[in-house]
């Protein structure tokens, strides 16, 4: 009997931790996001995945990094202040690499009116504090893959292309960069520790149809799904480039077409529960995950953060179950990963 009891303790372990918690940008509650430190910590905490956001330098490096912008995140304002665009903004891809080793990467800032930086999360870490780099595609893989040689574990990447439609207007192919990337370090097939995620899914239906083939690849892509007011995505349609219509992602009608593009949904979580219950701060599942895993497809919502949880739960880990055991979602972005995997054990246990 007590032997019977430790199985079923064994399988019910397996059974939670089947649901994947993806580091969001590295311990990103804890560390500037996606610096080098950020990301070791994470893998310390025992994730399965770490996210890693891209875009491209003005020398074709891939660099990582969640905006175009580097602004509210580096001291890039101080050290080249001749180099905004007339937006207001200092885009990563007019610095070539070496310029961009050069900046001191800091946690999230807003200007306040006086423009004087003011954390974005209060309770993170401090600004202006130690020295982080801004870090490039390749070398944070070999981190992660000297990590998981001296660690003997197998942790894996969830990439992103930032905007590729930008990069296209650009001139560059940033899809196309971190394919080959991948492919340099051995990310081939959909075995491969990587999921490859994206807002624009033109570009992922481009992926999946051309630039996957000619590289002799197939890895395991995410569609991920923003709202239209967020202006997230723009594409080339009637000879003018528009905003992307999400509500194509969102009809269960065309899982079937998706589900030959994509191995996984990634929305934002709010969209995995009953809009309406929700303002009565009533947690009710809608169909969302049971109509994407008809069509074999996983559902990876972003993005739990302990510090900013929504009206509708006490704390995070009501969150974590809403979202991964309500909802029933595959697994989940969250800024705090250590408290995702305590969740989990925690729920191993029980
Ligand atoms: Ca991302």
């Amino acid at each position: 009997m007590k032997r019977l009891f430790l199985i079923l303790i064994l399988y019910t372990n397996i059974l939670a931790s089947d649901k994947l918690i993806i580091a969001h940008r590295g311990a990103s509650a804890y560390l500037p996001e996606h610096t080098l430190e950020s990301k070791v910590l994470a893998y310390a905490m025992g994730v399965p995945y770490i996210e890693q956001d891209l875009a491209m330098s003005k020398d074709n490096h891939l660099i990582v990094i969640h905006d175009l912008y580097l602004d509210t995140i580096s001291d890039v304002a101080e050290r080249f202040p001749h180099r905004k665009r007339k937006d207001g903004h200092y885009y990563v891809i007019d610095f070539t690499l070496k310029e961009l080793k050069t900046l001191n990467m800091n946690e999230v800032f807003i200007l306040d009116k006086k423009g004087l930086k003011q954390a974005k999360y209060p309770e993170r870490f401090p600004l202006n504090r130690a020295h982080f780099t801004i870090n490039t595609f390749e070398e944070e893989i070999e981190l992660i893959q000297g990590l998981n040689k001296t660690l003997g574990k197998d942790v894996g990447l969830y990439v992103e292309t930032k905007r590729p439609w930008f990069h296209k207007q650009e001139g560059k192919d940033i899809s196309k960069a971190t394919l080959e990337v991948l492919k340099k370090y051995g990310y081939t097939n959909k075995n491969s520790k990587v999921y490859f995620q994206s807002f624009d899914y033109p570009d992922l239906v481009r992926v999946k149809k051309e630039l996957l083939p000619q590289l002799n690849m197939d890895i395991k892509l995410v569609a991920l799904i923003g709202l239209n007011d967020w202006e997230e995505t723009f594409e080339y349609k009637d000879g003018k480039w528009q905003n992307y219509d999400f509500s194509y992602l969102l009809n269960a009608k065309n899982y079937g077409e998706i589900s030959k593009i994509a191995d996984a949904l990634g929305p934002t979580y709010t969209l995995l529960f009953d809009a309406e219950k929700l303002k009565d701060k009533k947690v009710v599942a809608n169909d969302f995950v049971k109509n994407a895993h008809q069509y074999k497809m996983k559902v990876h919502p972003y993005t739990i953060r302990a510090d900013a949880l929504p009206d509708y739960v006490k704390d995070v880990n009501e969150l974590f179950e809403a979202v991964l055991f309500k909802a029933g979602a595959d697994g989940v972005f969250t800024d705090f990963p250590d408290l995702g995997i305590k969740f989990l054990e925690q729920k191993g246990s029980k």
